[in-house]
C-alpha cells in the first residue's frame, strides 16, 4: 500500500479509501476513452469535514487532487493524468432543503440530476438543466463543467440556475467558503459563484449548492418532422420564433445521421431526410392550438412527414425520441462496422454558432469531415446553435488519430469563424486547451488567459486542484 493511501485511511477512517488498482482504474477514465494513470487512491468523503481533511493533507504534502462526480465529462476534465488522489463525491448526495416559496433546492454535490428531479417532481417542480447524461451526471459535476442540455434554448445552462455555493479552498486551513445567495437578486461584488460554475474542479471542491428550481410544465406537445432541405428545417425554427414561441426543446439531426441512427432505433417511423424534433410546454387549454401551429409551420416549410404527440408519454410511446437517442451509438455502430473491430473511439465535438449561421455551419462541417476521410454524425440543439459533430476512429491507428486531431482543430476554427465558440457545454478539460487559446486570439484577447492563470494562482497557490486542466 502506498504511504498516501495509508495516510488517507488514518485521516478518514474505515471504508472511505480504495487503492485496489482495479477499482482505481475504473475511476481513472471517462466515456471519450481517455484514461489517466496517475491515481494513487480514490477517496469517498461523506461530509464537508472529510473533504477538508483530504484537502489539508493534499496541501501539506503538495499532492494533486481530482474531484469527480460520475466522470462523464467528454473533455478529459476529471481524469487523473498526473500522480494524485481522486476525490469521488458520490457519497455526498443529500437534499437538504426544497423551498417552493423561495424557488430553491439546497443539495449536496454528489446527487445525480435525475434523482434530484424525482424528488422535485413530488412537488410538481424540476431542475431544468438536462444534460443527456442526467441519469448519472451529478449536480457538482454539472456545475463544474457548466453543463447544458436539450432544454438550453429555453432554460440556459448551469450558470443560470446556481444561486449559491459552498466550497472547500485549497489552502492551508482548507477554508470553507460560502458565496452567492438564496435569492435571484444578489449583489456581492465580483460574482464568485459564477466564476466557480464551469471551473472544472480547478478552483475549489464544491460541497453544497443552492439551485433555482421551476414548476414542471403542465403539458408538452411535440412534432417530429423530416425535410429534404436543411434550409427549410432551419426556417421552421425561425418561423416559430417569429410566432413568439420559445420551444422547450428544438433538436435536429442531419439526413445521413438519421439514416444510420434509425437502423438502431427500432421504431415505426418513416424517417428520411433531415430531422427536427420540437417540444413546446403549454397549459392544457392551449395544447391543441399549439400542436396545430407546430404542424402548420413545419408543413408550410416543406416538411415531408410530420409526427405529433400530445404529451411526453405519448412521444415516448410513439418513439419520437428514439432516433435522437441513437445519435452517438450509431457512430459507434458504424465505426465498428467500418473497422471490423470492437474497440473504437468516438470523438464528440461541442461547438456553438449563432443559430442564424447554423445552415452554413452544417454544410461546412460536412465538407471538413469529408476532407479528412470520415463519416459525419451530426446532431445538435438548433434552438441555441449548439452542434455535436462526431467522428469514429481506431484508437490504435496513429495515422487515423492524427487525422481526427486535425479534424477537431478545424471544427473549432470553423465555430470561431462563424462567430461562435469552440466549447458550448462540455468544457475545456485537456481536450480544448488549444481551442481556448485560439478563441482568446480570435477575440483579440490573449490577456484573457493571463487573467485566468492569475485567478487559478489566487485560488490554488500550490496548483494541486485538478492540475493540467483548463489553463
Ligand atoms: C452520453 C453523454 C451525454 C452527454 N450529454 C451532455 C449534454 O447534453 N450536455 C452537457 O453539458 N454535457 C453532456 N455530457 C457531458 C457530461 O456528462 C456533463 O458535463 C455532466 O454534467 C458531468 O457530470 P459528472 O458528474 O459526470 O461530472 P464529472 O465528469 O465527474 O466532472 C466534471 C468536472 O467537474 C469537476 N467536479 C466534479 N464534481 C466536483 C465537485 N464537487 N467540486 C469541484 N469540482 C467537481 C471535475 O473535476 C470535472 O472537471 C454528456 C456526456 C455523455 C457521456
Amino acid at each position: 500500500m502506498s504511504s498516501t493511501a495509508s495516510d488517507l485511511k488514518k485521516i478518514l477512517g474505515k471504508g472511505k479509501v480504495i487503492d485496489d488498482p482495479a477499482i482505481v482504474k475504473l475511476y481513472s477514465k471517462e466515456p471519450s476513452g481517455m484514461e489517466g494513470e496517475g491515481a494513487i487512491a480514490v477517496v469517498f468523503p461523506e461530509s464537508v469535514e472529510d473533504v477538508r481533511r483530504i484537502i489539508r493533507y493534499a496541501y501539506e504534502t503538495s499532492t494533486p487532487v481530482y474531484p469527480q462526480g460520475s466522470s462523464t465529462s467528454l473533455a478529459g476534465s476529471a481524469v487523473p493524468f498526473e500522480r494524485g488522489i481522486v476525490i469521488s463525491m458520490e457519497r455526498m448526495k443529500k437534499i437538504h432543503e426544497v423551498n417552493l416559496v423561495d424557488g430553491v433546492a439546497i443539495v449536496d454535490p454528489g446527487i445525480r440530476i435525475d434523482d434530484l428531479n424525482v424528488e422535485l417532481a413530488r412537488y410538481g417542480y424540476m431542475f431544468p438543466v438536462d444534460p443527456a447524461s442526467s441519469s448519472v451526471a451529478t449536480v457538482g459535476g454539472a456545475i463544474n463543467s457548466g453543463a447544458g442540455g436539450m432544454r438550453g434554448a429555453k432554460y440556459g445552462t448551469m450558470r443560470d440556475w446556481v444561486l449559491g455555493l459552498e466550497l472547500v479552498l485549497a489552502d492551508e486551513d482548507a477554508t470553507l467558503l460560502r458565496v452567492g445567495c438564496k435569492t435571484v437578486k444578489c449583489r456581492q461584488g465580483y460574482d464568485l459563484t459564477r466564476l466557480i460554475v464551469g471551473s472544472e474542479g480547478t478552483l475549489g471542491i464544491v460541497t453544497k449548492a443552492t439551485l433555482r428550481i421551476t414548476p414542471l410544465p403542465e403539458q408538452v406537445v411535440y412534432i417530429l418532422a423530416f425535410y429534404d432541405k436543411l434550409e427549410d428545417l432551419a426556417q421552421t425554427v425561425v418561423d416559430l420564433k417569429a410566432s413568439r414561441i420559445t420551444p422547450l426543446i428544438a433538436e435536429f439531426m442531419e439526413a445521413r445521421t438519421v439514416e444510420l441512427a434509425k437502423k438502431l432505433a427500432n421504431v415505426e417511423i418513416d424517417a428520411e431526410g433531415h430531422m427536427l424534433l420540437v417540444g413546446v410546454d403549454v397549459y392544457r387549454e392551449a395544447a391543441e392550438r399549439m400542436l396545430r401551429l407546430l404542424e402548420e409551420t413545419a408543413r408550410k416549410n416543406n416538411a415531408k412527414k410530420v409526427y405529433k404527440a400530445w404529451s411526453t408519454e405519448e412521444a415516448e410511446e410513439k418513439g419520437l425520441f428514439a432516433i435522437r437517442r441513437n445519435l452517438f451509438t450509431s457512430q459507434v455502430y458504424y465505426t465498428r462496422q467500418r473497422l471490423g473491430k470492437e474497440n473504437v473511439h468516438v470523438l464528440i465535438e461541442d461547438i456553438v454558432v449563432p443559430p442564424s449561421r447554423l445552415v452554413e455551419a452544417v454544410k461546412r462541417l460536412d465538407e471538413i469531415t469529408r476532407k479528412y476521410g470520415f463519416t459525419l454524425i451530426l446532431g445538435g440543439h438548433i434552438g441555441d446553435g449548439n452542434l455535436h459533430p462526431a467522428v469514429g476512429y481506431d484508437p490504435e491507428d496513429e495515422e487515423e488519430k492524427k487525422r481526427v486531431h486535425d479534424w477537431y482543430m478545424e471544427v473549432m476554427k470553423l465555430a470561431l469563424e462563424l462567430g461562435g465558440s469552440m466549447s458550448a457545454e462540455h468544457g475545456i478539460g485537456v481536450m480544448k486547451k488549444e481551442g481556448l487559446r485560439m478563441e482568446a486570439e480570435a477575440l483579440g484577447s490573449p490577456k484573457m488567459l493571463d487573467l485566468m492563470r492569475g485567478i487559478k494562482q489566487v485560488f490554488d497557490p500550490k496548483g494541486i486542484l485538478n492540475p493540467g486542466k483548463v489553463v
